[in-house]
């Protein structure tokens, strides 16, 4: 490390963009992350530390589960004083739901981390990958004058839009815009300059307060989404598995379901055995306003609780850390209504 520069650690977990084409089989290949600067020797011009860390075993990120976010929250406290910002690598997939989670694992974070990935593999020709390691790395460096960070939040970089992390959604399989942050602003646009959103946009850690992780996460949830037709012996199957303490419910519109009375007797019968049930819409845009049609209201009345625009990855994430922190009910149904990291418009 050289004293007065600046650093920013890269962490790999996997996913496409640490890739590379045998050029002799034509096959996909993960190369060794340590050797990154061979792949992309741009690297060398950047007037910064950079350190990286790799994992043992890169996933792919449709193998990743809460224990690697557990890994990652980690390996960003241990190296929290030592660097300025924080790029994670990592596969498109699942991507969305890890920066979640890693939004409401680091409270009081008060620098960059940055998540980004690729649509190609880093190490072919035409590559989106290299683009969004750069300016990820140029972001997670950036500060004001007096040093401080510009972004002191979770991020998804990708195809030169900075999301917030947990507001975001992986919306496209085939394109290099494969995110998506569609009830929050854009928090920097990169063109030939990186253009921020103005300050108001951005998460304000409280002043002098230390990073605090949250690494215990209860899974025993669930999502499930309604359509026509839906059988009765579906829901209660799903809302009667055992162990079950919470149920991301994806309805329709602004928050409506079925009124059929089977419906609501087994969504009532699993709030009162102290399952939380958290209404989300199955729209990209807008949110819950369970209020609005009758066909809502009768939810509210058995005690769903809104998501209110919240995407499914951030609710998901958000119960599951409640649940693992223990919280009561009564405090969970609170927090849900609450913004921990900027996830709903409240
Ligand atoms: N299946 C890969 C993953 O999510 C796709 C990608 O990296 O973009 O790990």
């Amino acid at each position: 490390m050289i004293k007065g520069k600046r650093s920013v650690l890269l962490i790999y977990t996997g996913g496409t963009i640490g890739m590379h084409q045998n050029l002799e089989t034509g096959a996909l290949e993960p190369f060794n992350f340590s050797q990154i600067t061979e792949e992309v020797p741009e690297l060398k011009r950047f007037d910064l530390n950079i350190g990286t860390y790799q994992f043992v075993h890169p996933l792919d990120s449709s193998d990743m589960q809460p224990e690697h976010w557990v890994k990652i929250a980690q390996i960003i406290e241990k190296n929290y004083d030592k660097y300025d910002g924080f790029v994670v690598l990592h596969g498109t997939d699942t991507m969305a739901y890890t920066a979640s989670a890693l939004s409401f694992m680091l409270e009081n974070l008060a620098k960059p981390v940055i998540f980004t990935g690729s649509q190609l593999p880093i190490g072919m020709l035409r590559t989106d990958g290299k683009e969004n390691l750069i300016t990820a790395i140029e972001i997670a460096a950036d500060c004001h004058e007096d040093g401080t960070a510009i972004i002191p939040e979770v991020c998804i970089f990708f195809d030169s839009q900075l999301m917030r992390g947990n507001r975001t959604f992986k919306m496209n399989a085939e394109n290099f815009n494969a995110f998506t942050s569609r009830n929050y602003p854009t928090l920097a646009h990169v063109g030939v300059h990186i253009k921020y959103a103005s300050d108001e946009h951005f998460l304000k850690p409280p002043k002098g307060a230390k990073l605090k992780t949250h690494l215990k996460l209860d899974t025993h949830v669930a999502v499930f989404s309604l359509f026509p037709g839906i059988q009765e012996s579906v829901v209660r199957h799903i809302l009667n598995a055992p162990g079950l303490k919470g149920v991301v419910l994806r309805s329709f519109g602004s928050g409506n379901a079925p009124q059929v009375q089977w419906f609501v007797e087994a969504v009532k019968e699993a709030i009162d055995k102290g399952v939380m049930i958290v209404n989300v819409t199955q729209c990209s845009t807008g949110a819950v306003e369970m209020e609005r049609y009758d066909t809502g209201i009768h939810l509210l009345q058995v005690g769903a609780i809104s998501g209110h625009d919240t995407t499914v990855e951030a609710a998901l994430t958000k119960l599951m850390l409640l649940l693992g922190e223990g919280c009561k009910p009564e405090e969970i149904r609170m927090l849900m209504h609450k913004s921990l990291a900027g996830e709903i418009t409240v």
